[in-house]
């Protein structure tokens, strides 16, 4: 408590800052980073700055002086929001959720398991077994999403390369029973190809390096990493994941999960598979193109339960059906091959990756869980999801990305003020208008129906003949050449940063980002040969048949196209934000502290660049909109009783409200106030300094 309010660490919140400016906002966080705070508040917001050193901050004591407390009594931290979510769920059996949110190597995945680590240690003091089992459950899929779905990228050694959205259920007691895990748009680009310094995902290195020689053995492979075109990258990169003691721990957590050691072996098959794959070559005489390396192709037919003829057969030819209905078989060019074979190995893990999830939440489901018997089922989620991405070459996956932010800054400013509003109520105060920039209207720019960015994509790729991403942009400047938030180079010529035939723009709300079209189509339409659908459907293995169930449709019976990937990512973002949107939800802000991962550097550019992007300054304004500051009476009455002679020691008066009036009027700010039922709504934080100043003259 002390600590919360001493002035050299900067202020604790926000909100209590002289003017909403970067530059006051800046040089608090500065100033708090550089003391080692690295959280501040923005009212029940936590902002977190990356501090690239080990905290000892969260340990047994930590969570012990947060247990059960409001968010003021303690500095701020994690906890403070863990705890906050918690006592929601458990007073008042209300459904919360903690988003976590910015750039990659803000720190959002060590927030989420520092936040699930609490929770985990302040549940179940009985000790029962079955909490235990499920907390253990919990805590263990961590270790195994990370080494199926993290890769060291040259942001973070250990960067998700997914988006994540977890529930956990409770009971009455407020112990977790059980929880699902939703997965986001799986970076299975990275499966065949890396960017310089960069690695394949933590699980291919884990089993080369970490697996056992008869693993190895029965799987075809050589230990070095640099053998394989998949993993050659990023073979000799130095980690600070130690992969074969990483990959001792997920066989361990995979079977605390109870994964059968038919499974555990499927995984490690898949992953032999797409290894094998990456490694074949494939020549061309013109007429038509067969693998060099017949030994490769009959691994991958032993490890996938199929035959080597069966798996050559799916890589070099096309089966369809012509308009009559016959059954022909079309050989592919080279290049035809090459593609093929790469989208078959990044279907094969994002297949692989999501099984592995669908698994654990079998695993986790609570079942047999009666509301009348056990009380109601709450629920806390948490969300660790990309952030916003502005690189210097933005592609499809960027845009999705960044439109999946701006839907979270929709809810985030429409939740924040329905929270506002909910307090004022709760309170007795009148509502007062608060001014922001509602992002809608780019949402709208994006997945509207017919007129939005999606839709043309969708258009576009339906397209008879050869549509190209240069139709897909032509298309878009004409319908989309009025809209404010949407430029390109013919719509505006003079932009010379702007690429003619390449370039689109969009003026997010975080900022401008240039999207290439390039492979905009490719990514979107995401073909897979329906070939190989129906080789894994047919493979003797079942754990591998049962990951491709479309496989099973006739030739002739495929005629509906899929969904696009834009699509289905739009779809589960849209649910994700349903799901949100009916939990009270709490906000952990992530800012990545510098490019070099130091714990001594705060580069201010990169510092305010973030803090602009996600919104920062904005939030500190709605919640100083309407009232800068709100207090508990009695607790105001403690921290200022001293500065007022009717009020210290103790007050006479008939409540701790009429305390705080006499407070008020002395120091002459009673028209900057409103008196709530239970608190005090202060309008500018210059009343409270007065106070403060006077306080600190006294102390
Ligand atoms: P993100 O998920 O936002 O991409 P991570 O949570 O993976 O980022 O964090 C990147 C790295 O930063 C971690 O591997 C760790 O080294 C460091 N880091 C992040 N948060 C903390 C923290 N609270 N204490 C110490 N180190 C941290
Ligand atoms: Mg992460």
């Amino acid at each position: 408590m002390a600590e919360l309010d001493r002035l050299e660490f900067g202020k604790s919140d926000f909100v209590l800052l002289d003017e909403v400016t970067m530059e006051q906002f800046m040089q608090n966080l500065k100033l708090r980073f550089e003391k080692g705070r690295i959280y501040t508040f923005i009212g029940e917001v936590v902002v977190s700055v990356n501090p690239y050193a080990e905290m000892d901050i969260y340990g047994k004591e930590t969570v012990e002086a947060y247990r059960g407390r409001e968010l003021y009594e303690n500095p701020p931290h994690l906890y403070s929001v863990a705890d906050a979510a918690y006592k929601a769920m458990k007073r008042r059996a209300k459904d919360t959720c903690i988003v976590i949110s910015g750039e990659s190597g803000a720190g959002k995945t060590e927030a989420s398991k520092y936040i699930m680590q609490y929770i985990a240690a302040i549940t179940n003091p009985g000790q029962r077994a079955e909490v235990e089992s499920v907390k253990n459950v919990l805590l263990k899929s961590n270790c195994v999403l990370e080494a199926f779905g993290n890769a060291k990228t040259n942001r973070n050694n250990n960067s998700s390369r997914f988006g994540k959205y977890m529930d956990i259920n409770f009971n009455f007691n407020g112990d977790p029973t059980g929880g699902h895990i939703n997965n986001y748009l799986l970076e299975k680009s990275r499966v065949v190809q890396q960017q310089e310094g960069e690695r394949n995902f933590h699980s291919f290195y884990q089993l080369l390096r970490g697996g056992s020689e008869e693993m190895l053995q029965s799987l075809f492979l050589q230990r070095d990493p640099s053998a394989y075109v998949y993993t050659r990258e990023g073979a000799s990169s130095t980690t600070s994941n130690d992969d074969r003691s990483a990959h001792k721990a997920v066989l361990s957590a995979l079977k605390v999960i109870s994964f059968q050691p038919q499974e555990i072996d499927t995984i490690y098959r898949i992953l032999g598979t797409i290894l094998h794959l990456g490694n074949l070559d494939f020549a061309s005489d013109g007429e038509s193109v067969q693998v060099t390396e017949p030994r490769a192709v009959e691994n991958i037919a032993t490890l996938t339960g199929t035959t080597a003829a069966d798996v050559s057969k799916a890589l070099l030819f096309r089966t369809v059906a012509t308009g009559g209905g016959e059954v022909i078989e079309k050989g592919h060019s080279e290049q035809e091959v090459t593609y093929g074979r790469d989208a078959f190995s990044k279907a094969l893990y994002e297949r692989l990756f999501s099984w592995i999830v669908g698994r654990i939440n079998a695993v986790i489901e609570v079942k047999d869980y009666n509301p009348v018997l056990h009380g109601k089922n709450t629920v806390i989620g948490v969300l660790d999801i990309y952030g916003f991405e502005i690189f210097d070459n933005n592609s499809f996956e960027q845009f999705c990305i960044n439109y999946c932010n701006e839907k979270l800054q929709q809810l985030f400013i429409e939740l924040i003020l329905q929270q506002e509003q909910e307090e004022y109520d709760r309170e007795g105060i009148p509502w007062q208008h608060i001014d922001y920039f509602n992002n809608q209207i780019i949402v709208d720019l994006v997945e509207q129906p017919h007129r939005g960015i999606i839709s043309i994509l969708d258009e576009a790729c339906l397209g008879v003949g050869k549509v190209t991403d240069i139709m897909f942009l032509d298309s878009m400047d004409t319908k989309l050449g009025q809209h404010p938030h949407y430029t390109s180079r013919k719509l505006s010529p003079t932009d010379k940063s702007l690429e003619f035939q390449r370039h689109f723009r969009i003026r997010h709300y975080a900022g401008d980002v240039t999207y290439s079209v390039e492979g905009f189509l490719d990514k979107n339409k995401d073909p897979l040969f329906q070939d190989f659908k129906r080789l894994m459907f047919n493979s003797n293995n079942p754990v591998l048949s049962e990951m491709w169930p479309e496989g099973q449709l006739g030739i002739t019976e495929v005629t509906k196209r899929p969904l696009t990937a834009a699509t289905l990512f739009k779809n589960s973002i849209v649910a994700l934000v349903d799901k949100l949107a009916c939990k009270e939800p709490y906000y952990v802000r992530c800012i990545k502290p510098n490019e070099v991962k130091s714990p001594m550097l705060f580069d201010d550019a990169r510092c305010s660049h973030q803090v602009a992007y996600l919104g920062l300054l904005e939030n500190v304004r709605v919640r100083r909109a309407g009232f800068a500051y709100r207090q508990p009476y009695s607790r105001f009455l403690q921290r200022y009783k001293m500065t007022c002679e009717y009020t210290w020691p103790n007050h006479l008066m008939d409540s701790d409200r009429d305390a705080v009036e006499a407070i008020v009027k002395q120091h002459g700010f009673q028209d900057d106030v409103e008196y709530g039922h239970t608190k005090l709504f202060v309008r500018t934080p210059r009343s409270l300094f007065t106070l403060e100043q006077e306080r600190a003259a006294l102390i």
